[in-house]
């Protein structure tokens, strides 16, 4: 590493440093080229695979002290997501999904429940998928309408989902759904349903994503008790604490594909001759790359920041997580943007690793929180006494 890559690291203390550099060889050397073998837009088996074979998945899941928690901390989990997506971003989406789908069982579910499923999970033989949004609430999770419904013991789910990562391909989901009408937020509930219970369907959706998603309809799919995923009426909770833990490794993924982009960028404005001599001669473009290496860095720091925070105990951490996800992802949608510009009509070309980034990177702008509701959080942190004195 050079002196300068050093000093942008100098925060991360050795093992961290280590983690981030052995996953992102790993991405690299190992995973993307299985990823490459895969089908786009289908789950693949055989990269959980080996994303668990590699240990990464187990640093998930392993718990610590209450065995609610995993081991590895945030701050870790946004150096793996970093890592992963500098080389391969689709170990680094499935790495995250089976995360995001498996919290909330890590969380809030019965230990008989994590017993027979985690294992899996870890091993990369269950696939995990988190199912909140639905046609008519997507920002807006008060307004989930998937009804719930006493039946003996169990429940009865009856709705709709769309736009669920791993869907419909998942072995299982964490759903949340409607047990009481008219509470908002205060009325949802947390379930573990089986992705073949019986009542469950789905279909694959094709988006400006390369990752699996689909829509999942819910005909009286059965859930015994068991199933539930904390307290009746908890499920925002539930919701909330997965978001919580992952909103700032949402912005590391921006961060290593921002990454990707730069070093591309830099590699090909060392090389490519116009008018004589090389693009990195031009200042019109080593000033614009440069300008992108000092925002790239300051959001890359406030996601540490806003993970450290996490880690430290420091709750709620919604308004430090905010920032994070905010600046890296629209950084990255810019660093992205602007490693296009300087290689020209070759990097738009079918396959070209930044023609899969600019398909990549304009998601996360929009899930987990999109920037407008993440400027409402900043916003209001900012002016907590004006909204308390009108509502
Ligand atoms: C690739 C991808 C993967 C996804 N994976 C999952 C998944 O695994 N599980 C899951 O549950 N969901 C998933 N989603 C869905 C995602 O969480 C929603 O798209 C997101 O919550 C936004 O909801 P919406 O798309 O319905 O947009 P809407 O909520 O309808 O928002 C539309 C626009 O209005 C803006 N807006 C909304 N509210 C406000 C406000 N208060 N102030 C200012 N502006 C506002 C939004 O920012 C946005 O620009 C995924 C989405 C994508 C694109």
């Amino acid at each position: 590493l050079s002196a300068a890559a050093v000093a942008l690291d100098a925060h991360l203390d050795e093992g961290q440093r280590a983690l981030l550099e052995r996953t992102a060889a790993l991405a690299t050397t190992t995973l993307a080229p299985l990823a490459a073998a895969g089908e786009e837009g289908r789950v693949d088996r055989s990269l959980l695979r080996a994303l668990a074979e590699n240990g990464l998945l187990e640093r998930l899941f392993t718990t610590a002290g209450d065995g609610r928690q995993p081991e590895v901390s945030a701050l870790e989990l946004c150096l793996i997501r970093e890592g992963l997506a500098r080389g391969c971003t689709a170990a680094e989406t499935a790495f995250a999904l089976q995360g995001l789908g498996t919290f909330p069982l890590l969380q809030a579910g019965q230990p008989q429940l994590v017993d027979e499923w985690l294992p899996r999970v870890a091993a990369g033989e269950a696939v995990a998928a988190f199912a909140l949004t639905e046609p008519d609430a997507g920002s807006d999770v008060a307004a989930l309408s998937l009804r719930a419904e006493r039946d003996g013991e169990g429940y009865r789910l009856s709705g709709e989902k769309i736009w669920i990562s791993n869907a419909p391909e998942a072995d299982f989901y964490s759903v949340f759904a409607r047990t009481t009408d008219g509470a908002g937020a205060r009325g949802l509930t947390a379930f573990f349903v089986p992705g073949d219970s019986e009542g469950l369907s789905g279909e694959p959706l094709r988006l400006l994503a390369p990752h699996p998603i689909g829509r999942l309809s819910f005909d009286r799919v059965y859930v015994r008790p068991e199933q539930l995923l904390g307290e009746v009426d908890g499920g925002f909770r539930v919701a909330m604490g997965t978001l919580d833990m992952f909103r700032p490794s949402v912005g590391a993924f921006a961060i290593g594909m921002a990454r990707a982009a730069l070093d591309s960028a830099v590699a090909h404005a060392r090389t490519r001759q116009a008018f004589g001599r090389p693009l990195k001669d031009l200042q019109a473009i080593a000033h614009r790359l440069a300008d992108i290496a000092a925002r790239v860095h300051a959001a890359r720091l406030a996601v540490h920041q806003a993970a450290a925070a996490y880690d430290s105990g420091v709750r709620p951490v919604t308004q430090t997580a905010a920032i994070a996800k905010l600046l890296a992802t629209e950084i990255a949608q810019e660093a992205v943007d602007a490693a296009i510009q300087v290689h020209g009509a070759q990097a738009l070309e079918q396959g070209h690793p930044l023609e899969h980034l600019y398909r990549e990177v304009r998601a996360p702008r929009i899930y987990e929180g999109a920037s407008e509701v993440q400027r409402e959080i900043i916003a209001r942190g900012l002016f907590p006494r004006d909204r308390e004195q009108r509502s």
